[in-house]
């Protein structure tokens, strides 16, 4: 059994992740062990609060690798606002930013789960910026991987009414509360398959219907869609965004970018048809990020299909996107596919896409340095001697940070973006 020591520097903030940490690592068939010497993975959520904080968390994972831990990770305040010092440290294999703090036990351990957060709503307010509102569940196709299908059932929807009410009760709650209110700024629309709602109802309606009824019943001040598959979408569908109430983002899982591949997946699109799905979306919204899902490693996957799939999702220039190296899921028709890719060369094509899909992500958001952004502040990330120091998302899916005196968390601000660090973006508060 693997074992993991996790250790912090910093405030009860950084010791509440290092407990949620410890719960999924347990999950995932962890040990806990109470030092770093011989731990197959050390853990360091790192702080910046003070100079003595940046000393402390460089001097943990100093401390980690003289004591011969076999893998560093870092992730925490420190490490997300000094990367690359963060990865020059000896013995550090990952550094992990804040913002992907919620994946980082299944990134460390691998664990395949083709049920992202947003397959998994949560029914009404998730947290007080963003309301997950469930819109439909279950799913009518058979891509041979899939288990959340098996256990979801049939594609059902929600009736617009109901969405509706949900959406109304998230954007007042809280308006009458004198502290302030926790009212939602954004709302996202998650469903299994949620390309798919409103084909059940009779006379079957499409999703823009749906969208269209929120954009007008509602004043809600950003509307997210969660991920859709490609087949289920036209330009009719694009033109939606003509209201810029709406983001600017979508995530269409690709899954591979070679057609032989996509077949033995019984995924419902060729590469040819995503390529054209996307040129019609970036032709009808202004600089869309379109983020994807990939899964390396499918049985029959050979050096020829692995290098077109590669290639093709080069050739999309994504704004990001999630690997996930193939392992069977049980009662799944992929399970019994023949010609399995050993796990060395999972591991190995999974770290390509990575890079890939980051290279891409980087110069997506090269691109909007200088300009300005509407950002919904999401968190405060800690605390630094020039004041807090904020994350939030723009209506792009940018991940931008700021400092600041002021408590802006939960509300929209227009920020100047001022240069990258990391995979972040440093802005500048404006109104
Ligand atoms: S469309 Fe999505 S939920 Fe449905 S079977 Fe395929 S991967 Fe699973």
């Amino acid at each position: 059994m693997r074992r993991v020591y996790l250790d912090m520097v910093g405030c009860r903030l950084n010791q509440s992740e290092l407990e949620t940490f410890a719960r999924q690592f347990r999950a995932a068939g962890y040990t806990l062990v109470e030092t770093p010497e011989g731990a197959d993975l050390v853990v360091i959520n790192t702080c910046t609060v003070t100079a003595a904080a940046d000393a402390d968390s460089r001097a943990k994972a100093r401390q980690a690798y003289r004591a011969g831990a076999k893998q560093i990770a870092l992730t925490g305040c420190w490490a997300t606002l000094h990367p690359r010092e963060a990865q020059a440290l000896p013995g550090v294999s990952r550094v992990i930013p804040n913002d992907q703090k919620e994946r980082l036990v299944s990134q460390l351990t691998e664990t395949y789960d083709l049920e992202p957060l947003e397959r998994e709503p949560l029914p009404g307010i998730r947290h007080r910026t963003r309301a997950f509102i469930k819109v439909q569940d279950g799913c009518d196709n058979h891509c041979t991987f899939c288990v959340t299908r098996l256990a979801r059932g049939v594609s059902r929807s929600r009736p617009i009414e109901a969405v509706l009410a949900d959406i109304h009760a998230a954007l007042s709650d809280g308006k009458d509360d004198p502290a302030g209110g926790s009212a939602a700024k954004e709302i996202v629309l998650s469903g299994v398959h949620l390309g798919a709602w409103g084909q059940d109802f009779s006379p079957p309606l499409h999703l823009r219907h749906l969208i269209q009824a929120i954009l007008q019943d509602s004043d809600v001040p950003r509307l997210r869609l969660s991920s859709l598959e490609p087949w289920d979408l036209d330009e009719r569908f694009f033109r939606l965004w003509e209201n810029p109430r709406l983001c600017r983002h979508l995530h269409l899982p690709l899954q591979s970018g070679c057609a032989a591949t996509l077949r033995r997946m019984a995924r419902k699109t060729t590469p040819e048809q995503y390529a054209d799905l996307v040129a019609t979306a970036r032709a009808l919204i202004a600089d869309v990020a379109i983020t994807t899902d990939i899964i390396v490693g499918f049985p029959g996957e050979d050096e020829n299909e692995f290098a077109q799939s590669l290639a093709f999702i080069q050739q999309m220039a994504f704004a990001g996107g999630h690997v996930f190296a193939f392992s069977p899921r049980p009662g799944t028709a992929a399970a019994r596919l023949a010609n399995p890719v050993p796990p060395s060369i999972r591991k190995e094509r999974s770290q390509r896409v990575r890079e890939s899909l980051s290279t891409a992500a980087q110069a997506f958001r090269q691109r909007f340095l200088g300009r300005t952004a509407e950002v919904l502040w999401e968190t405060t990330r800690g605390a630094t001697p020039q004041g807090w120091m904020l994350s939030g998302l723009s209506d792009h899916y940018l991940r931008v940070r700021t400092i600041t005196p002021l408590p802006l968390t939960n509300q929209i601000s227009t920020v100047r973006l001022m240069s990258l660090i990391g995979d972040e973006i440093m802005g500048e508060v404006l109104s």
